[in-house]
């Protein structure tokens, strides 16, 4: 079954901080709250164009801000507006997304009786000094009692967290991870550290008081949070930003790829090569790899990058693809 989010954003307009990394109208384009019939709009469209031969589950999201921190009387519209397609089946659910400390049994009252699915928390990191480095205006403690609640009311949850942020490491975020896991929720995204303009990371950064994780580490960061969290049946729904034409113009630095998803996937397959090499104690020189024919771009890897760095290491690929094999098979002879 595959999945479709009718995603409309929702700015800023309700939160009382501004988080570091955080500049939504560069992030989205969007600064103005759109109306209920300009939303209907959108909503309509999407029911009238979505193939629902592909896309046999999909969700209305209220994404971008503090969904549960705007005007109420205007959450109430657009929730009242949104639970109208999911009474009539066009829509299965309604997602939204906010922060930690935005969520009280109130709130979750309301949601409940509009029907909303899914709520996903900004956790962004479990550490409470990153926290306040990156003027999130909430606590570790905050997450653990809102995903409780969230899950006590049996919504489906999901958590949000960065990677590389302002005095944070790659321990410290993949301690991030495992308290995610604690948490047991339902979905993950990890989103990689992008500086833009206008922000107070781009402040920092301009004074030399930040410099952000590099794209290697970040890979490699990313490839255990993936381990970690397959290990724990919770699927990653997003790794890194969607790609835009405002995050490309207002991108100043940090790690932004429009394939990251990709990169870390083909990382993992190299670091499986090279295990399987030092395992069976393979010598130097040609190697034949056999592979389902679906694994191919993954072992070549982005600009062939994997059977490059194999190369440098000795060991001359030669690809021979099975259809025999499971997808995620790899078998290794060595030649001569
Ligand atoms: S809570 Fe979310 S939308 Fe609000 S400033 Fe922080 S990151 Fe931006």
């Amino acid at each position: 079954m595959r999945h479709a989010n009718i995603s409309i954003f929702i700015p800023n307009n309700g939160c009382k901080n501004q988080c570091s990394f955080c500049n939504q109208k560069n992030i989205t384009g969007i600064l103005r709250q759109p109306t209920i019939s300009e939303v209907k709009e959108i909503v309509d469209n999407a029911a009238y164009s979505i193939n629902r031969d592909k896309f046999n589950d999909s969700e209305i999201a209220f994404f971008g801000g503090s969904f549960t921190a705007i005007d109420r009387e205007y959450m109430v519209e657009l929730l009242k507006l949104a639970s109208m397609y999911v009474s009539k089946g066009t829509f299965n659910g309604i997602r939204i997304s906010t922060r930690p400390d935005e969520i009280t049994p109130e709130v979750l009252d309301i949601l409940k009786k509009y029907r909303v699915s899914a709520i996903e928390l900004g956790a962004q990191s479990m550490n409470d000094d990153v926290l306040l480095h990156n003027k999130r205006g909430h606590t570790r403690k905050d997450v653990i009692l809102a995903s409780k609640l969230v899950k006590q009311y049996g919504f489906s949850l999901g958590l949000q967290m960065m990677t590389g942020l302002y005095s944070s490491n790659s321990d410290m975020d993949y301690k991030t991870g495992k308290d995610i896991v604690m948490l047991n929720p339902d979905t993950v995204r990890i989103y990689p550290t992008v500086i833009m303009k206008g922000t107070y990371l781009a402040e920092l950064y301009d004074n030399l008081e930040y410099i952000p994780m590099s794209f290697d580490e970040t890979v490699d960061l990313c490839c255990k949070l993936i381990l970690l969290f397959k290990e724990n049946n919770i699927p990653i729904i997003r790794l890194g930003l969607h790609d835009s034409k405002s995050l490309r113009d207002n991108m100043i630095a940090g790690t932004w790829h429009p394939s990251f998803n990709e990169i870390c996937q083909s990382r993992l397959i190299l670091n499986k090569i090279l295990l399987i090499i030092k395992e069976g104690r393979f010598s130097k020189g040609d190697i034949v790899l056999n592979v389902n024919p679906k694994l191919v771009s993954k072992v070549v890897g982005q600009k062939r990058k994997n059977l490059k760095t194999l190369l440098e290491l000795g060991y001359n690929v030669i690809l021979n693809q099975d259809s025999s094999l499971l997808e995620d098979d790899i078998m290794i002879k060595g030649c001569g």
